[in-house]
């Protein structure tokens, strides 16, 4: 198949950042996808209504004229919040809370310490129907990085999943088989997002010949076996599993650094990059399921009306791109070839 064409996509997980940061990112994302669910993992985190609306003003505001792109919002759970945040986000319009483990990735350090204090604000989640987000991994220092996602399903998500039967629960950015089988196995009410990197990459990308900073982010890049059984689910077609590139920028001297940050910045690449795996697996037929369709259903959210065609072109990805305060950030699979274009978006 030589071009395919898909309803437009949605991306469900990935971070815009806020400042200097919108302009480049929003635009990137609006280019393909109709609506993104925004992680608020900003400082300070957004752990009331009233901040994610402001929020939502700036990415508004960031948005290309003529643009119909939706932000869809999320409450970043903490030690402190209240069943009155859950109830106000809600009525706001919040689409979803994000559950990070304190100390788990960029900027989370303001997030619960005990999982069990927790019960009381999941139950309200559950009682008005808002979804559960989940960066799945326990923090523990004597826990091996490799194991910090199927620990963290054993110990916490288990038990939160079968306490809350009618909670929808996501795991995002999943990165083992044990994941996936989790969620496969799980009930109709949990799903997952897949990123573009932990289905091109496995962890011999990001050290061998050399540390690669670009290809860190977090849950880490893991053994090839996980990174083959994330493609044999996506190769499925099942709904459980649908698209959150979780795009994630950083500048350059952050991430080319002693101690560089975790997060790839996809966005210009990322519905390409997924097609490219698709086809390589030859089922370029679960693209449209994956992009367009699992993710609205799991929210209870209307499929979107347009469409996208992708045509099979190579190009190459930028070497950098320089955000409006002159600094330079290196997108995900920069210099590399991509051998999909998005031809015609209406
Ligand atoms: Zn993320």
């Amino acid at each position: 198949m030589k071009e395919i064409t898909i309803q437009k996509p949605d991306d469900w997980h990935l971070h815009f950042r806020d400042g200097d940061f919108l302009a480049e990112t929003v635009p990137a994302t609006a280019r393909c996808f109709q609506r993104a669910i925004v992680m608020p993992n900003l400082m300070p985190p957004m752990a009331n209504a009233e901040m994610v609306l402001a929020y939502r003003e700036r990415i508004k505001t960031a948005l290309p004229t003529g643009s119909h792109f939706e932000p869809l919002m999320t409450l970043y759970l903490t030690n402190s919040t209240g069943l009155d945040d859950i109830r106000q986000a809600k009525a706001a319009g919040v689409i979803a809370a994000k559950l990070y483990p304190a100390g788990g990735t960029t900027n989370s350090s303001a997030a619960p310490s005990d999982l069990a204090t927790m019960t009381p604000v999941f139950e309200v989640m559950q009682e008005v129907g808002m979804p559960l987000l989940v960066h799945g991994e326990v923090t523990d220092s004597h826990i091996d990085i490799f194991d910090r996602e199927k620990v963290f399903i054993d110990r916490y998500l288990q038990k939160i999943v079968q306490d809350h039967p009618y909670l929808k629960v996501v795991m995002e950015h999943i990165t083992t088989a044990e994941a996936a089988q989790f969620v496969a196995e799980a009930s109709e009410n949990v799903a997952a997002t897949i990123t573009p990197q932990h289905l091109l990459l496995n962890r011999n990308d990001m050290l061998v010949g050399g540390i690669r900073p670009h290809n860190f982010c977090l849950p880490v890049l893991k053994r090839n076996t996980h990174q083959e059984a994330l493609r044999t689910a996506v190769a499925s077609g099942s709904h459980k599993y649908f698209l959150g590139s979780d795009s994630a920028p950083h500048e350059k001297h952050q991430k080319e650094s002693a101690c560089g940050c975790a997060g790839c910045y996809s966005a210009w690449s990322a519905l390409e990059l997924y097609t490219q795996v698709f086809d390589e697996l030859n089922v370029l037929d679960k693209l449209n399921g994956f992009a367009s369709c699992h993710g609205a259903d799991f929210y209870g959210l209307p499929r979107n009306q347009g469409t996208v065609t992708l045509v099979k072109e190579t190009w190459t990805v930028p070497e950098e791109i320089i955000l409006l305060n002159g600094k330079p950030i290196i997108p995900f699979f920069a210099g590399q070839e991509v051998h999909w274009r998005v031809k015609i978006n209406d």
